[in-house]
């Protein structure tokens, strides 16, 4: 099984293993790339984390995550601005890829969605800088609609464009098939994404029918209604040759299975489905 190309988001086998673990794992089934979770790395310590990725040969596709720039008061947007720049230096000590950003959604008590958009670009804008200095790239992730109150307030990959592009050349989007497959116009989005040097990450799962759970329930590539090997023609297309990066968050399903089993299956969807 030939896992060229293919890199595991860990939170899809952080139900079985910690951070040492499942990159040992991975390794040892011939994945050469992981994205790591904030708190997987705290619990395994940062120094332990880093260590075990350069041992094994890893690449970091990604560092997850950024972004919660939203809040009700000056003082948590501070707070947010604040924790950013934490996640921007432990993304440089894993030798990320990038910063995935998850923007935030509608603070509490808040109905005005375009002053949370105000804020998420306040926000990007505030933690540049220190990103830059860090050589650790933002990548702006548009969450499907149904997280706009509470995740993300951008979402669709144009508007994450536009956002990208109001802000400063330098910043990227994570092009995450679950957020995005459904977007009218995708293939001129994901062309103007590449054309602007902006696509900094791909991940892939599967969209179910029924979804049972918004947040829990993605499904193994292959057994929903994404054309993964279509999306894959564009993103390549633009430009963009990095690893597709499997991230499934499955907690009645996959977190159930052995870690094993889980990146096995991850493999052998990959080279069915994806590419
Ligand atoms: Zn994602």
């Amino acid at each position: 099984m030939n896992a060229q190309g293919l890199s595991i988001n860990l939170a899809t086998v952080r139900e079985q293993w910690n951070l040492g673990e499942a990159v040992e794992a991975c390794a040892k089934l011939g994945i050469k790339a992981v994205d790591p979770w904030r708190d997987q790395v705290a619990k395994f310590g940062l120094n332990n984390s880093a260590k075990v990725i350069k041992d094994n040969g890893m690449q970091v596709t990604g560092y997850c995550r950024g972004g919660m720039f939203t809040a009700s008061d000056a003082k948590g947007r501070a707070a947010a601005i604040d924790d950013n720049k934490h996640a921007i230096d432990e993304a440089a000590a894993l030798g990320a890829d990038c910063l995935v950003l998850v923007v935030g959604g509608v603070p509490q008590g808040s109905k005005d969605i375009e002053g949370a958009r105000l804020q998420v670009a306040e926000g990007i804008n505030a933690v540049l800088d220190h990103a830059r200095a860090a050589k650790v790239p933002l990548a702006i992730e548009p969450l499907h609609p149904m997280y706009a109150a509470d995740r993300a307030c951008v979402n669709t990959l144009r508007q994450a464009l536009d956002l990208a592009g109001q802000i400063a050349p330098d910043v990227g989007v994570a092009i995450d098939v679950y957020h995005v497959w459904w977007e009218p116009g995708l293939a001129e989005q994901i062309a103007r994404a590449g054309r602007e040097k902006r696509i900094f990450a791909h991940h892939i799962c599967d969209w179910l029918v029924p979804t049972k759970d918004i947040l829990l329930d993605r499904g193994m590539m292959g057994d929903g209604v994404i054309d993964l090997k279509a999306f894959r023609g564009m993103i390549e297309g633009a430009g963009f040759h990095g690893p597709q990066e499997v991230e499934i968050f499955s907690a009645g399903d996959w977190w159930k299975k052995p870690g094993e089993q889980v990146l096995k299956t991850c493999i052998e969807r990959y080279n069915k489905f994806c590419k």
